[in-house]
This record gives C-alpha cells, sequence and structure tokens, in this order.
C-alpha cells in the first residue's frame, strides 16, 4: 500500500514526532507476533465513514481525515487546486478565526500536519487525548463551512508560489517527477503533479475555488479515522454531535479513463543550469496499487536498487563506480502505476555509460530471474515492515483510511503483509518480463550543462532527499525514494 511519504505527496506542515507509542512490543522477526489492530466502522447519514481503534496504551489520540480528492480531480487548466486547498483549509472558518488552527492545536500541547498527492488530501492531528473534542471540533468546523475568501486565497497563493520555487524549480533534479509525470503518465489526469501550476492558481476566481470546496471537501467524500485513548461508544456521540449536521453533498465526480500499459516509450533530456552530476530515469508504465501483481513489482524494485546489497547498487555504484546513487521505485496509484530506477552519475560518466548498465541489469532479471537469497531476503524486509510500522496512533490510524478508500477493505491493515507472502520466487521474474519491456521504457535524463570555457566541472552532489521530517511509509509502502520536495511549513 502507498501511504502519504510517496515522491509525488508534499507534506506542507512540519509536524514534531507523535507522542504515542502503542506500548506493544515488536521486535526481531524471530519474535514477532503481529497483534490484529481492532476497529469498528459505519457510515454517518450524511456519507462520512467513520472508523475507530480505541488504544489506551498513552493517553494520547489521532484525529485523521482522508478527502478522496488530490491533483487527478483537477481540470487540467486549473491544476493544483487540491494542494492548494491543503493550505486553504489551514485559514480558519465561520467559528475559527483567521490563523488560529495551529495556535488552537499547539496550544493544546498537540500538533498537525497535511499533505497532498495524486488520489488523496489528507489532514490529521497528534493530541492528548483529552483533547479529543478539540480536534474533532476543528475538523468538522473545516468540513462545514472553511474560510474561502479573497484575504486567504491571496495569501496562500504566495505561499505556494514560493514552496514551488524552492522545492520544484530551483533544486537540482527538483522537476524530475514533474517531468516524469509528464513523460510517463500523459493522456492521464495523472499527467501533472499535485503542486501544480502557478499561472492557473493566479487566474482562478473565487468562486472556481468555492465550486472546488463543494464538490470535494463533503463527508461523503471523507474518511473519519480515529485512534488512541477514548471510549468507542463516547466518541461515537462526540462524532454524531460534531458531524452528523453537515449536509451530504452531490454524488462526487471521478476522473475516467482507460490505463494503457502496453504504449511504446519516449524519451526527454531536460537541460537545467543547476544540475551538477548527469542523471538518469528509467521508468515503466505498471498497475494500480490494488492490482495483484503490484505486490511482485514493489519486491522487485526492492531486489534492484533499494539498499546496498541491490543488484543496481552493487553494480552501478560499488563495482563500477559509476554512479554516486542509484534508487528504484514503485509509484502505483489508484487507477494508475509506474516503476522506475534513477541513477545519478559520477563526476565525467557520461548518460549513455549509466543507461548501458541499467539496461544490462534490467535485462538480466529478466533473463535469469532473483536469486532464492534475494528473494528471501525480499520477504523478510516486508515481515519487518510490517512488524515495526504502527507503533503510533498516528501510523494506524492513517493507513485504516488508506485501506479503506483505496482498497474498500480496512482490515488489510492485518492481512495485506500475506499478500506479499503469498507471491513466489517466479513471479519476480514474470513481472520484469511483463512490465519493465525494452519498447515501454520511459527515459528521462538530466545532462550536466557545458561548462564555459576555463571553468571547473560543478561540485558533486547527491539528489535531493526528504530531510526525515515527512511520516515514515506505512508497511506495504508501494513508494519513491528518490528525490522529493522538502516539506514545507504551511503557515
Ligand atoms: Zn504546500
Amino acid at each position: 500500500m502507498k501511504p502519504v511519504a510517496l515522491v509525488t505527496t508534499i507534506a506542507c506542515a512540519i509536524a514534531l514526532p507523535v507522542l504515542a507509542d502503542t506500548g506493544e512490543a515488536t521486535g526481531s522477526k524471530d519474535t514477532i507476533h503481529l497483534k490484529p489492530i481492532q476497529f469498528v466502522e459505519y457510515d454517518l447519514p450524511n456519507g462520512l465513514h467513520v472508523i475507530l481503534h480505541e488504544n489506551h496504551a498513552a493517553p494520547v489520540i489521532t484525529s485523521y481525515v482522508l478527502y478522496h480528492v488530490g491533483s487527478k480531480n483537477e481540470r487540467p487548466d486549473r491544476t493544483g487546486f487540491a494542494h492548494f486547498f491543503e493550505h486553504l483549509m489551514f485559514e480558519g472558518s465561520d467559528n475559527i478565526p483567521r490563523g488560529k488552527i495551529d495556535k488552537y492545536i499547539s496550544g493544546a500541547g498537540g500538533n498537525l500536519n497535511a499533505s497532498t498527492n495524486f488520489d488523496q488530501t489528507d489532514y490529521y492531528f497528534n493530541l492528548p487525548s483529552n483533547q479529543l473534542k478539540l480536534g474533532l471540533w476543528i475538523e468538522s468546523e473545516r468540513m462545514m463551512h472553511s474560510k474561502i475568501d479573497e484575504t486567504g486565497v491571496e495569501t496562500q497563493r504566495q505561499v505556494v508560489k514560493e514552496e514551488r520555487r524552492r522545492s520544484y524549480d530551483n533544486q537540482p533534479y527538483g522537476s524530475l517527477f514533474e517531468e516524469l509525470a509528464g513523460l510517463c503518465l500523459k493522456g492521464t489526469p495523472y499527467e501533472w503533479v499535485p503542486i501544480g501550476s502557478m499561472q492557473y492558481i493566479d487566474k482562478a476566481t473565487i468562486d472556481e475555488f468555492r465550486q472546488f470546496y463543494k464538490t470535494y471537501y463533503l463527508p461523503n467524500n471523507a474518511t473519519l479515522s480515529v485512534a488512541g485513548d477514548f471510549k468507542t461508544d463516547e466518541i461515537k456521540a462526540l462524532i454524531a454531535d460534531y458531524f452528523g449536521t453537515i449536509p451530504k453533498g452531490s454524488d462526487v465526480p471521478r476522473p475516467a479513463f482507460d490505463w494503457k500499459i502496453n504504449v511504446p516509450g519516449t524519451s526527454k533530456d531536460v537541460v537545467k543550469d543547476n544540475t551538477p552530476l548527469p542523471a538518469t530515469l528509467h521508468a515503466w508504465r505498471a498497475v494500480p496499487e490494488t492490482n495483484p501483481d503490484a505486490y511482485p513489482l514493489e519486491m522487485l524494485t526492492n531486489i534492484l536498487a533499494t539498499g546496498r546489497s541491490s543488484r543496481l547498487y552493487k553494480r552501478l555504484v560499488e563495482k563500477e563506480q559509476a554512479a554516486l546513487e542509484v534508487e528504484a521505485f514503485p509509484e502505483l496509484l489508484e487507477q494508475a502505476g509506474m516503476v522506475g530506477v534513477f541513477a545519478t552519475g559520477q563526476n565525467g560518466v557520461t548518460l549513455e555509460q549509466l543507461d548501458q548498465l541499467i539496461t544490462e541489469e534490467i535485462d538480466d532479471v529478466k533473463k535469469s530471474g532473483v536469486t532464492e537469497e534475494e528473494f528471501q531476503k525480499s520477504r523478510n524486509q516486508k515481515e519487518d515492515e510490517f512488524a515495526n510500522s504502527y507503533g503510533t496512533m498516528h501510523a494506524r490510524a492513517q493507513s485504516l483510511a488508506r485501506y479503506h478508500v483505496f482498497y474498500g477493505d480496512t482490515n488489510l491493515i492485518n492481512t495485506e503483509l500475506n499478500r506479499y507472502l503469498a507471491v513466489k520466487r517466479e513471479d519476480l521474474q514474470r513481472v520484469a518480463q511483463q512490465y519493465l519491456t525494452k519498447e515501454g521504457v520511459f527515459l528521462l535524463r538530466y545532462p550536466v550543462p557545458a561548462a564555459p570555457a576555463g571553468e571547473a566541472p560543478p561540485p558533486g552532489a547527491h539528489p535531493p532527499k526528504s530531510d526525515g521530517n515527512q511520516p515514515a511509509p506505512a508497511p506495504g509502502a508501494k513508494t519513491a525514494p528518490v528525490p522529493q520536495p522538502a516539506p514545507s511549513k504551511t503557515k
């Protein structure tokens, strides 16, 4: 499963680590006993889906609201709206003065964050459990009547423009995923990334923003997941009080398109002055996240280029000393998907050399598959991930909501590991042959611009990395560890 930490997710408010540990020990894989995560779920009459995980290990709660709207719901001439709303919904509401949401939450000893990706927008609060009502009240205010006025829109326009300049335009390889989406996902509503285009945010009228809010930020397009120290019967009554009066909206429009995997690949060179080292990305179209092949594809990309014992790392970085970094990623989405390999070359290495080495390794895995040792290691990694990823109420609330919305099965929080463990070694070779085809490769290259005569070559640099403020991926995260925009503060 792919939660919020994927490369195309923008996490905009920096939150401190959650104070809530479940107190349920996990351990090495020899001692793992995955205790089922209990929950109840139901719908309010207005369509709000509610998931409750009562857990008294620590006096904290997480309230997590997932709106099923992301950048793929935007009009091509109004991109960036979902992410813009992620910011706008911190402005306040009919009953919350402008700029007070973070003050209320931090004043109560909590923290908050929000993020947007192609498929969803989420908001959460981590709070001491005696502040549960505060969290529910703020989220109900945002859902009922967020403040959408000229002052707020203009303020957030400037914030988002600065975010775009800093994280995308002025950062080496900062355009990588925007370019990749434009190339590999072309012809679909995934061909633009959540940050969107500033010209459209500038052009949009206040009425267009209000219309977007009325279309998507509805109880019948939202899931409220609360985890932590509360009594289920009591919180049910509170949720009915706070959210029950919000009117149900119209049915939510969903983008419809035909996702084709077997299309010819294309290539593009991105020439930017701030490219310090040559870099290349090979990507292929793949299945959406709920397809059974998502599991072997994710395990395959781990074996190819996750960690120092991976094939591409050993070959490109250690043996040939051609690359500084190499990473692979699955970016499997609600209605489309791609997998890819990204390498940054050492000074003096040509893009042709890098491309050749990557191609040889891909050809090898198609021809010979993976070894038993690699396969076992990949299974062990998944078991460790599942054993270690649900230590906080936040991780639980988030995954419960995502499994409900995107898989239609909230209980996958307890069972998805079995899907990984059901993958057979030969499946990895099969998906390599089926998806990583020669004809279907999308090639994105960042050449180093020629230096003026007499000037030293640019200093070596790593591609930008997450600064660690983003939440850790949940188990089964089909996420991309390649360059990602740094999180920025919402307010
Ligand atoms: Zn942002």
